[in-house]
C-alpha cells in the first residue's frame, strides 16, 4: 500500500522557468530564521488583527504586508516564507512602527530583518539584486566606517534614483563650509574616521560574518574591499612602527 503523503518533495511554479526548490532547502531557510536569538523575542503569537499593516508605510505603497509576513512565520508556511524572501521583504523601510503597535509585542520589522539576513546568507538572487545599487555605499561603509559622503550624492552615482535627484544638487562645497565643525567642512567624507578606528572595524566585520556575507552576494566588491583593508592595515602597522622608532 502506498503511504506517500501530499507533502511535495520539490516546490515550484509549473509555468515559471525558475527551478523547483527542494523541501530540504525550504526547511533549511526557515531553520536559519528560527535559530536566530532574536526570533523568539520578535514573534510571540499573532491575532491576525492587521494593526501592523494598517500603520505600515511600506504597505501603503507596495504589495507588502507585515501581517502576512508574521502569519507566514507563525504558521511555518515554508513555501510562503521562501516566496516572500524573493521580493516582498525588501519593501520594508525598517521604521518599526509595527513593533510599537502590535498588541502581541511582535516586531514584524525585526522579523523582516532576520529574513533579509538569511536571504543574504543563502546568496538569494533577490538579495544580490537589491544590494547591487548600494555597492558604493557598502564600499564606503565597510572600508572606512563612513556612510554617504556629500560628494557621492550626484546623478552619476545614483542613476536609479531618477529625476528627483536634481533636487539635492546644490553648491555643496560652499554649504559645507558653513558647518561650524571643521571635520564636516569637506564634501569627501561624512565625517573623519581615523585609521585605528577603521582597522578596528575590520576586525568587527570579520568576527561578525559581515565579510563572509559580502563575499556571498558580491565577490567583486569583496575583493576590492579586502584590498583596501590590507592596505589600511599596512598603513596602521607602519604608523605604529614609526611611533616605536620615535620612542627609541
Ligand atoms: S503581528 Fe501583531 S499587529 Fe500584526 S496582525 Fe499579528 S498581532 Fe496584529
Ligand atoms: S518596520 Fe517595516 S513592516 Fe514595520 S511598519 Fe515599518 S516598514 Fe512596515
Amino acid at each position: 500500500m502506498d503511504h506517500s503523503t501530499r507533502v511535495q518533495d520539490f516546490i515550484g511554479d509549473p509555468v515559471s522557468d525558475s527551478p523547483p526548490i527542494s523541501r530540504d532547502d525550504l526547511e533549511e531557510v526557515f531553520q536559519d530564521i528560527q535559530a536566530d536569538l532574536r526570533f523568539d523575542h520578535e514573534l510571540n503569537g499573532c491575532l491576525n488583527c492587521g494593526i501592523c499593516t494598517a500603520t505600515c508605510p511600506a504597505a501603503h505603497y507596495y504589495d507588502f504586508s507585515p501581517r502576512e509576513i508574521v502569519q507566514l512565520l507563525w504558521t511555518e508556511n515554508l513555501e510562503g516564507i521562501y516566496d516572500a524572501m524573493q521580493e516582498k521583504i525588501w519593501s520594508c523601510a525598517q521604521c518599526y512602527t509595527c513593533a510599537a503597535r502590535c498588541p502581541f509585542g511582535n516586531s514584524p520589522g525585526g522579523l523582516v530583518m532576520l529574513m533579509r539576513e538569511v536571504a543574504i546568507k543563502h546568496g538569494m538572487q533577490s538579495a544580490k539584486d537589491v544590494l547591487r545599487p548600494f555597492s558604493r555605499v557598502m564600499l564606503k561603509l565597510i572600508s572606512t566606517g563612513n556612510q554617504l559622503s556629500p560628494d557621492m550624492i550626484n546623478p552619476d552615482h545614483f542613476a536609479d534614483w531618477g529625476p528627483n535627484l536634481t533636487k539635492v544638487e546644490a553648491p555643496l562645497k560652499l554649504l559645507r563650509k558653513a558647518i561650524p565643525m571643521a571635520t564636516l567642512n569637506t564634501t569627501e567624507t561624512a565625517w573623519e574616521v581615523n585609521l585605528k578606528t577603521s582597522v578596528e572595524l575590520y576586525t568587527i566585520w570579520e568576527m561578525t560574518g559581515v565579510l563572509d556575507q559580502l563575499e556571498t552576494i558580491d565577490e567583486n566588491l569583496f575583493d576590492v574591499i579586502t584590498d583596501i583593508m590590507d592596505e589600511k592595515r599596512e598603513d596602521w602597522e607602519d604608523f605604529q612602527d614609526e611611533q616605536d622608532d620615535d620612542d627609541d
